[in-house]
């Protein structure tokens, strides 16, 4: 008998303001479920963000996944990279509009800097569009370094993010 693998929990952080962004979205949540050994626990509502360093451009859908996994956490970057490229995400420029984002939030506890990938992600604490949705689905959770998701949103009154309804 070979043991189960390990399963982990993980947040994801979803993105984009081009090509019908919600559609965009919902479709990320169930290509998440479809990840080999992952699936989607929870999904928050989509959010709408006013762009953040470069303003020239539509406002953003945002979203936060809840989900469990056996991938390693560099495995599931690359699943993540990957799903972006297939919907046809273009890196032009830092901050540029984008078809989908899709940022590993949070993995297990695990807090550590390697090239290409940083946990919990680098500027999640500071952005209102990632903390309110992840508050909406997980109002409880610990952002290693920073604290409870609720006293960073405190934090970040001041940027405006909509909750859509249905
Ligand atoms: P951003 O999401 O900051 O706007 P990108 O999506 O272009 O920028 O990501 C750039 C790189 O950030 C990715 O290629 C990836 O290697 C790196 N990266 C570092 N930490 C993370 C993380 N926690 N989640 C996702 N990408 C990360
Ligand atoms: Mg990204």
């Amino acid at each position: 008998m070979h043991p189960l693998p390990p399963y982990k929990r993980a947040f994801i952080g979803l993105g984009s303001n081009l090509s019908e962004p919600r559609s965009q979205i919902l479709k990320a949540f169930a290509e998440l479920d479809k990840l080999p050994q992952t699936r989607l626990l929870s999904s928050s509502s989509l959010y709408l963000s006013a762009p953040v360093g470069y303003a020239e451009q539509p406002d953003f859908i945002n979203a936060v996944a809840e989900i469990e996994t056996a991938l390693a956490p560099h495995q599931l970057l690359d699943a993540l990279l990957d799903m972006e490229h297939r919907h046809g995400r273009v890196r032009e420029f830092p901050n540029a509009p984008r078809i989908l984002d899709l940022d590993i939030l949070l993995y297990d506890d695990l807090s550590f800097h390697e090239h290409g990938l940083t946990l919990p992600h680098p500027r999640m604490h500071e952005r209102a569009f990632v903390l309110q949705p992840l508050h909406e689905i997980a109002p409880s959770c610990m952002i290693s370094g920073h604290g409870e998701v609720a006293e960073c949103l405190e934090r970040c009154t001041d940027q405006r993010v909509e909750r859509l309804e249905g």
